[in-house]
């Protein structure tokens, strides 16, 4: 079947550019250059052979090692690697083979490689931001499902109120977190961005329970909030709309109007 061998290949696609987010995540808080210098082993700096760099599979052909000095190699490099494939994979599953499904693997890939430079270093660097203007570009000139106007009011819907609580409870949020909610909620526009924020605060929750439950965690631990933001911004673009949906026939509202007043493909 020919369409299965398109979504193999997807996948294969994803999963190189997971290779390339590994690249970013390690290098860029680094401030190392991430388009200059062949992948290298972080310990001993032996150069990876071309058959030591295919996704996902080379970590388990390595067994987890490097072949020269023995050091493990994260498990965190094959998980990169197989999001970028699964996400590839939603993006298509869900907008076809689209210019949309680009944009939006484009905005999820960003979102990963953001995520992971958040858990180690506390911070969303300002280029991975600037980064995600362009899809914000690409939607206002050739997607016409939101209006300017929606937009605009996701740029500011829930990067405003953040701000406003940092002034009252100092550090609720990081300074990335709100610029990641103001670019994200203007690509989204304001109905969608209040999905997202919601399932990042749903999950954020859930982990900081997760916390408390551990036995020497502290109440005022602080923990990395980009990564619950963006899986809550990932799994809006790819069900916001079914959500929204759910939602309000659960409250029973549904029936009483034709159709669901929010209607959204991001754009
Ligand atoms: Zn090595």
């Amino acid at each position: 079947m020919p369409v299965t061998i398109a979504y193999v290949f997807v996948f294969i696609i994803g999963a190189s550019v997971g290779s390339f987010l590994n690249v970013l995540i390690y290098r860029v808080p680094r401030g190392e250059d991430f388009v200059k210098g062949r992948s290298h082993c972080t310990n001993c700096g032996v150069t990876l052979k071309f058959y030591n760099m295919i996704p996902i599979l080379s970590w388990f052909l390595l067994k987890g090692k490097c072949k020269n000095c023995d050091s493990k190699i994260s498990a965190r490099y094959p998980l990169v690697e197989a999001i970028g494939g699964v996400l590839a994979l939603a993006c298509v599953l869900k907008l076809d083979f689209s210019l949309r499904a680009v944009v939006a693997f484009f905005v999820m890939s960003m979102l990963v490689a953001l995520s992971f430079v958040d858990l180690d270093t506390m911070e969303i660097p300002n280029g991975f931001l600037l980064w995600l203007i362009v899809p914000c570009v690409i939607s206002v000139i050739m997607f016409d499902d939101l209006t300017l106007k929606q937009k605009v009011i996701g740029f500011f819907v829930v990067s405003l109120p953040m701000l406003l609580l940092t002034y009252v409870v100092d550090g609720a949020f990081g300074g990335g977190d709100i610029k990641l909610m103001a670019v994200c909620g203007f690509f989204l526009g304001w109905q969608i961005t209040l999905v997202a924020t919601f399932l990042g605060l749903v999950l954020g929750s859930i982990y900081g329970v997760f916390l408390l439950t551990r036995k020497n965690a502290e109440l005022k631990q602080h923990f990395a909030f980009g990564p619950f933001l963006s899986a809550g911004i990932i799994i809006a673009i790819l069900w916001g709309q079914e959500l929204v949906e759910l939602y309000i026939r659960m409250f029973f509202v549904y029936p009483y109007i034709s159709e669901c007043p929010v209607k959204f493909i991001f754009g």
